[in-house]
């Protein structure tokens, strides 16, 4: 098989990250947005030894589960992989790539995990359901400057301003930013040359509140302390963003809008929020309520994107913690301290570690805020702070996408707590840790599916294993 040539091929599997999966004379080609029952048309790519890569140029049968993308950036946006598939189907996709990654790479048995793993947890209505967006700003190739999504696994901008998964106020806001820059001749961002202002803006939303967040990541040089500095008493300081209070004017009357805030950032390389934030209107943080829990939120805190499926999944998380109200919990990776609110009503104490310092202020003052005096903050490396902490009963993790670092699995190992709980965002490395642990004494428990990220080939996993009798 050669590149360019042309082939009709039946889509007979999906891998992990979406690509549907044909078959030439045995030769595997994985083809972007072909779904499980298409007969394609595609155009070769690239051929390795094994297997290659082609392009959909036509549909000639579409699948059953083929439906039209809502959103006409759906192919190109790196944003979802799977908009043209129906929900349902979605569903089944992430079911069986949670239970895949379990056995392939987690070792554990066919049926077993069939047999314990519930059916995913799925949305009612699978859009707008992201309250939080990070926006790139751009140029494009006329000289505009635009707003929107970097197309697939590049860093070329595509623009639209009106996401399917966001909230409706985004468009608003970001379109208030694009008339700034454009009437004060502010320039976005260029990556390559250094030069331009406008880098992102982070776009929240409190799901049970309302309240709106903007933080706007600028190419400026920051020398002063971050706090807050209304931008009345900011008189141009910066020249880079002339006129500064008629953009903050109009964000501060949308209806909702809560905290407008600088961030600084003059890196090189692909990390978007810099260290230092400005309030510069409203409040310096947004506030949320799940379950009767309010939470304080700040620009740099992580706080899930899905608050609605979020509710779902702590409550899972809570219950597979099978608290009787004596228990040391710890909960690592905690972020502002949202699962150890969730759990310290149930638990005698919880410890909370995250490495993010504003977060862990943010955990302290949610606690507060929510009356729990048993939950104690720590800022750091979850695998650093843990082994000085009281000795557990049940460990809570929820770890970014690479997993937990080595040294914690030996570090939950040797505390031999009786349940381990892991929430998950990738099923991939989640399968790698439950390796480790299962083989240090754990048993599979109970398995759950989340879809807190519809329209993408992402899912939320939440786990149960015990320790085995000796
Ligand atoms: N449990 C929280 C946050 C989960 S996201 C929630 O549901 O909201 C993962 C968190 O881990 C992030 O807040 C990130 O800052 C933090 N983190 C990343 N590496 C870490 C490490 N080595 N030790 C502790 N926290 C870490």
């Amino acid at each position: 098989m050669k590149k360019n040539e042309i082939y009709e091929v039946e889509i007979i599997d999906i891998s992990a990250d979406g690509n549907g999966i044909g078959k030439v004379d045995g030769y595997t080609l994985f083809i972007k947005d072909g779904l499980i029952g298409d007969l394609v048309k595609v155009r070769v790519t690239k051929t390795k030894k094994n297997y290659g890569y082609a392009r959909l140029e036509q549909i000639l049968k579409p699948s059953p589960s083929r439906v039209e993308a809502k959103c006409p950036h759906a192919r190109p946006c790196g944003g979802c992989q799977l908009q043209e598939m129906d929900y349902r189907s979605q569903l089944q996709f992430k079911q069986k790539k949670v239970m895949n990654n379990l056995v392939r790479l987690g070792g554990f048995e066919a049926n077993l995990v069939a047999g314990l793993m519930e059916p995913i947890t799925g949305m009612d209505n699978p859009f707008n359901y992201r309250y939080k967006a990070q926006v790139p700003f751009g140029t494009d190739k006329e000289g505009r400057q635009i707003a929107g999504f970097f197309a697939g696994r590049t860093h070329s901008i595509i623009a639209c301003t009106d996401c399917a998964l966001g909230v409706k106020e985004n468009k608003e806001i970001i379109e208030i930013i694009l008339e700034y820059m454009n009437t004060y001749g502010v320039a976005a961002y260029d990556e390559s040359s250094g030069n331009g202002v406008i880098r992102h803006a982070l776009l929240r939303k409190g799901y049970a509140t309302g309240q709106l967040m903007v933080c706007l990541v600028v190419n400026i040089q920051c020398d002063g302390e971050q706090g807050t500095l209304p931008v009345s008493d900011l008189s141009d300081a910066y020249v880079e963003l002339p006129h500064l209070d008629k953009l903050v004017g109009k964000l501060m009357a949308i209806e909702g809008m809560t905290s407008v805030s600088l961030s600084f950032n003059t890196r090189h390389d692909n990390v978007i929020m810099g260290e230092k934030i400005l309030t510069i209107a409203g409040q310096d943080r947004i506030e949320d309520r799940l379950s009767n829990l309010t939470f304080a939120i700040s620009p740099l805190s992580f706080y899930q994107v899905n608050p609605w499926m979020t509710e779902r999944m702590y409550g899972k998380a809570l219950e597979y913690a099978g608290l009787t109200g004596n228990e040391v919990v710890w909960d690592l990776y905690c972020g502002i301290g949202t699962i150890s609110l969730f759990l310290a009503k149930a638990a005698g104490e919880v410890h909370g570690v995250e490495i993010v310092e504003p977060a862990i202020e943010d955990a302290r003052e949610n606690a507060r805020r929510n009356n729990v005096e048993n939950a104690l903050f720590y800022v750091g490396a979850a695998e650093d702070v843990a082994p000085s902490l009281p000795r557990p009963d049940v460990i809570v993790v929820d770890p970014p996408r690479k997993g937990c670092d080595e040294k914690l699995l030996h570090t939950i190992l040797s505390h031999e707590p009786e349940r381990v709980v892991y929430v998950s965002c990738d099923s991939a490395t989640l399968a790698r840790d439950l390796k480790v642990l299962c083989a240090g004494g754990y048993k599979l428990e109970k398995v759950a599916a989340f879809d807190n990220f519809a329209q993408t080939v992402h899912v939320e996993t939440v786990v149960l294993i015990t320790r085995k009798e000796k």
